[in-house]
């Protein structure tokens, strides 16, 4: 919702179809407190994602950090359908200040400029911004989409591609489980310090992956190959 002035009828159309993405002018309320960790979900790097503006999908050239969405929902997070308002209306991010959906030329201009990310909030000597820093250096989402580009045009159940994939799967979800165990942090802390997992974005690659009682199972399209737990895939 945006300003009267804007001509915003404040209908709460824009806040059910999807939180904001925040930029550096938003740090002060994470550093206030208004805007916790357990609120917010990063967006890595070379992620595939559905662009609100562009309305399409598109690979993040950048990451970027948003309000989370509400649980099995796209409306962002602190939106009160009940009474069809913000519950962080007076100290609401920029992009809601600036966002008229009667003339989105104003949004379009600046949402890709200046996003916030985690190196803007992680303090830089802690134990979080190395696990983090060692997270997306052996889970990049750019060696992701080479190897998921080879898996797919190889098709072959023993590419060597699978193994090198299921090795950076096996170590997104071990980092995670490391960071809970130490720290008891919730899911959505997760999701912030790690962005989302590889179980959830893999399919923006064209791949998905699942377990079952037998293991782990890799599909693409129509084709499902089962394999051992052992090798994920
Ligand atoms: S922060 Fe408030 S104004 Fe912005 S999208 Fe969420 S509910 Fe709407």
């Amino acid at each position: 919702m945006t300003d009267q002035k804007n001509g915003c009828q404040r209908c709460g159309t824009c806040c059910r179809n999807g939180p904001p993405g925040l930029h550096e002018e938003d740090k002060s309320l994470y550093d206030q407190g208004l805007l916790r960790k357990e609120h917010l979900l990063t967006l890595r790097k070379g992620e595939w994602v559905y662009d609100n503006i562009e309305e399409r999908r598109l690979m993040l050239s950048e990451e970027m950090i948003r309000i989370r969405p509400q649980p099995g929902d796209r409306a962002c997070l602190f939106f009160d359908s009940e009474h069809n308002a913000c519950e962080m209306y007076d100290y609401r991010p920029l992009e809601c200040r600036i966002l008229s959906c009667r003339d989105t030329r104003a949004i379009r201009s600046m949402y890709q400029q200046h996003r916030l990310n985690r190196r803007h909030l992680i303090l830089k000597d802690s134990a979080l911004f190395t696990i983090m820093n060692l997270h997306e250096e052996r889970c990049a989402y750019e060696r992701v989409q080479a190897l998921a580009e080879a898996i797919i045009a190889k098709g072959e159940k023993n590419a060597p591609e699978l193994a090198e994939l299921s090795d950076i799967v096996q170590q997104d979800l071990q980092m995670r489980s490391l960071l809970q165990e130490k720290t008891e942090a919730a899911g959505s802390v997760l999701e912030f310090v790690f962005g989302r997992s590889l179980l959830k974005t893999l399919p923006g690659f064209g791949l998905e992956l699942r377990e079952t009682a037998e293991g782990y199972r890799f599909s693409k399209k129509e084709n499902e190959t089962s394999v051992s737990r052992r090798t994920l895939f």
